[in-house]
């Protein structure tokens, strides 16, 4: 079995490739499907490897995969995001003074072991007091507020509002009966381990 390499990506529909490259195998599936049940991953899995391969496709596999693309839930979920994406501006990572991507890879090196999957980082498009950041799962997009992009922002806030959407990316929301539980205890305790946490929160409060 080759060293086998799965990404999902940003695609506005259900695609899924799979290639060799090098004896490496690499599929990348939208992110649509991220969240699909195993048994319809492992359908996928079974496709994918039988397309490659020139294998009959078993017809169990096909009909899963089928039946849930093909759900009402997914065919939504599939149509919210294409006009979602469609019409969404995007203003990209590189600011003035920082870029989120080095920012957040220094972070994910610092507290997450490297582990977190970079999602979409962008500066928002105005100099916004309202909301500082925000983690839109819809898009797998943090935003950033561009007040944080000045000489006289110290690279710690920037950093704390980063770590912060980051934990959202670790601790996904829980629903606690009715209620969201989007502040867990342990989103919480993590959060009170980022070392300039007190000077970080007096900046802002400043803003
Ligand atoms: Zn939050």
């Amino acid at each position: 079995m080759p060293p086998l390499q799965v990404r999902f990506r940003r695609f506005t529909s259900l695609n899924t490739t799979i290639r060799l490259r090098e004896g490496k195998l690499l599929a990348s599936l939208s992110d649509l499907l991220e969240g699909a049940p195993e048994p319809v991953l492992h359908s996928i899995a079974h496709i994918l490897l039988a397309k490659l391969y020139r294998k009959p496709i078993d017809h169990t596999h096909n009909l899963r995969f089928k039946r849930f693309a093909s759900s009402a839930a997914v065919q939504r979920q599939t149509e919210l995001i294409r006009t979602a994406r469609g019409s969404k501006r995007y203003f990209g990572p590189e600011g003035r003074y920082f870029h989120l991507e080095e920012v957040f890879d220094s972070l994910n090196m610092r507290f997450f072991g490297g582990l977190l999957g970079r999602p979409e980082l962008t500066w928002s498009e105005h100099h916004a007091k309202r909301s500082l950041g925000h983690y839109d799962a819809a898009h797998n997009t943090i935003v950033v507020s561009r007040v944080f992009d000045r000489p006289s922002s110290p690279r710690y806030a920037l950093e704390y509002l980063l770590y912060h959407e980051m934990l959202h990316l670790k601790h996904p929301v829980r629903m606690r009966g009715i209620r969201r539980c989007v502040h867990s205890r342990e989103f919480k305790a993590e959060e009170a381990q980022f070392p300039q946490l007190a000077e970080a929160l007096a900046f802002i409060k400043r803003l």
